[in-house]
């Protein structure tokens, strides 16, 4: 077979990628193609941030593909009529792809492969965004998991997939054939707002780069440092694992490596737990496949009956990082200004929107969506859905976190918040939790006025967590009733 295209959707890389490897074996020239396909880039969910990371990580790999004597063709539309047209113009048998497994994602390939099919042209997809993909966890039951400690432990009784090695002179096969060199691309286009960079360059290289250093001694400090939100003790990878700059199978056999050279218990704990991680990644990618509702509704419907206050107020005060508790405002500036957000953070704010400001989870969901670098479907639902109380696998409704308390232990010194909000940075770490318990004399003392500098607390987090309790209470009962 002389052509195929490998049509590049979230898997930015040319190392251990599984739809890359097969087009190299099969095929004399390999053509990379993204679509810009309008459905995504029109959508609410895609804004700012993640869309200027998405088109320079674009740039990236068009820069290293030229390194190969080909480029990134990038084209616009509906993928499978852009594709069946390139094939058209390219002489290509067919394309190849990996898997996705969002419902629009599944519903998008499935066009692909039906307009392929009927040309008799090659569709062929791979395993590569997981290192397991959803069905192929076994269950005892043969129903999928719920809950996440025996999909971990059936997962982790899997042999492991090895990564794909491409070797350059593989990736000869890259290169333009000289009839094409003329093949028309549309410009990559520039986003309105930069992307925003403290976490990094959005490069295969810099994902590499990131990994190596975090596997190198992080990692064996993770499970006692990954909380802290003022330091440094996970990985980021995030918003690279999300658009596939680096694989899940990489950071997996990295994690093993570091483990088999770790000097004690204690360190292998630290990669244990971090592999454990990457294994929630995975439990909720099984969850989205198999329960696609859940992207949208409450995975336990028990909780539809729940009455959200969903105050405008309250929810653009949240948005804006001005509900006047000090964490939360600054786990929303943090986003804001790096388009990331730390794990521990997250669960604050999560709690906070649904438990304190009693709103329903989807507007957080939303407009993590809209900020997150690292925005995916699989991880923000689950992730929300677990905080609300709503979802597989919930941390009970009744635990509600308490955001001082939260503050007070995970960030014990306060550096978090002063780096996050400069109008609290010249509070003493008494005060810098809860700064609504100084006193009018204190406040003349450290030069803070509260309402003028920050804002006074929106909601009293006592009096809320009561009202949550009642909310959920009934709608359980009401549930459990019907
Ligand atoms: C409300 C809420 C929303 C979230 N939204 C997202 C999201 O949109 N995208 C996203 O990638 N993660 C999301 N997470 C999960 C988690 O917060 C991030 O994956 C993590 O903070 C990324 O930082 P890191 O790369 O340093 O992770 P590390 O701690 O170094 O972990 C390594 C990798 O494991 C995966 N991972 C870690 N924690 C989780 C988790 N709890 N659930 C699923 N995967 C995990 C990520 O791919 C991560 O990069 C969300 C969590 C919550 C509570």
């Amino acid at each position: 077979m002389t052509r195929l295209l490998w049509w590049l959707r979230r898997d930015l890389r040319l190392n251990d990628n599984a739809a890359l490897y097969y087009a190299l074996m099969r095929a004399q020239h390999v053509l990379p193609v993204f679509v810009l396909d309008p459905t995504l880039l029109n959508a609410d969910r895609l804004r700012g941030a993640r869309m200027a990371w998405l088109f320079e990580s674009l740039r990236a790999i068009d820069a290293s593909l030229r390194a190969y004597g080909s480029r990134l063709i990038v084209r616009e539309g509906s993928p499978d009529q852009v594709l069946l047209s390139l094939c058209a113009e390219s002489g290509a048998a067919g394309v190849i792809f990996n898997r996705d497994y969002s419902p629009y994602a599944a519903q998008r390939d499935a066009a692909v492969k039906r307009a392929f099919g009927q040309r008799s042209l090659i569709a062929q997809d791979c395993a590569d965004l997981l290192i397991h993909e959803p069905n192929a966890v076994p269950s005892k039951s043969g129903s999928p998991y719920d809950v996440y400690s025996p999909f971990r432990r059936a997962w982790e009784a899997l042999p492991k997939p090895d990564p794909y090695t491409i070797t350059d002179a593989m990736r000869a096969k890259l290169g333009l054939p000289a009839e094409l060199a003329n093949l028309h691309s549309l410009p990559i286009p520039i986003a309105e707002q930069p992307a925003p960079q403290p976490i990094g360059a959005p490069t295969e290289a810099e994902a590499q780069r990131r990994l190596a250093q975090f596997i190198a001694a992080p990692i064996y400090r993770y499970h006692e440092r990954r909380d802290l939100m003022a330091e440094d003790g996970t990985s980021a990878l995030s918003p690279y694992l999300r658009f596939g700059m680096i694989s899940a199978r990489t950071c997996y056999h990295a994690a093993q490596q570091a483990r088999a050279a770790a000097a004690d218990e204690s360190a292998r704990k630290g990669v244990d737990v971090w592999v454990s991680e990457i294994v929630w990644r995975e439990f909720y990618y099984q969850v989205l496949a198999r329960y696609p509702h859940s992207v949208r509704h409450n995975f336990r419907p028990a909780y539809d009956a729940v009455q959200w206050e969903d105050d405008p107020a309250h929810l653009a005060a949240w948005r804006e990082g001005r509900t006047g508790y000090p964490v939360v405002d600054a786990a929303i500036h943090q986003l804001l200004h790096t388009g990331w957000m730390h794990n521990r953070t997250r669960m604050i704010v999560a709690s906070f929107l649904c438990k304190d400001l009693l709103c329903d989870w989807r507007h957080g969901e939303r407009f993590f969506m809209q900020h997150l670098l690292d925005g995916d479907v699989a991880n923000n639902v689950g992730g929300w859905q677990w905080t609300a109380g709503t979802g597989t696998d919930a941390a009970p409704y009744f635990r509600i976190f308490n955001p001082v308390a939260q503050s007070e232990k995970f960030d014990p010194e306060g550096n978090y918040i002063r780096r996050w909000l400069p109008a609290l940075a010249k509070l003493p770490t008494k005060f810098i939790h809860a700064p609504f318990t100084m006193s009018a004399a204190d406040q003349r003392h450290l030069g803070v006025q509260l309402g003028r500098d920050y804002p006074l607390p929106i909601v009293d987090h006592g009096a809320q967590r009561e009202k949550a309790l009642r909310m959920y209470g009934a709608a359980k009962q009401a549930k459990d009733k019907a």
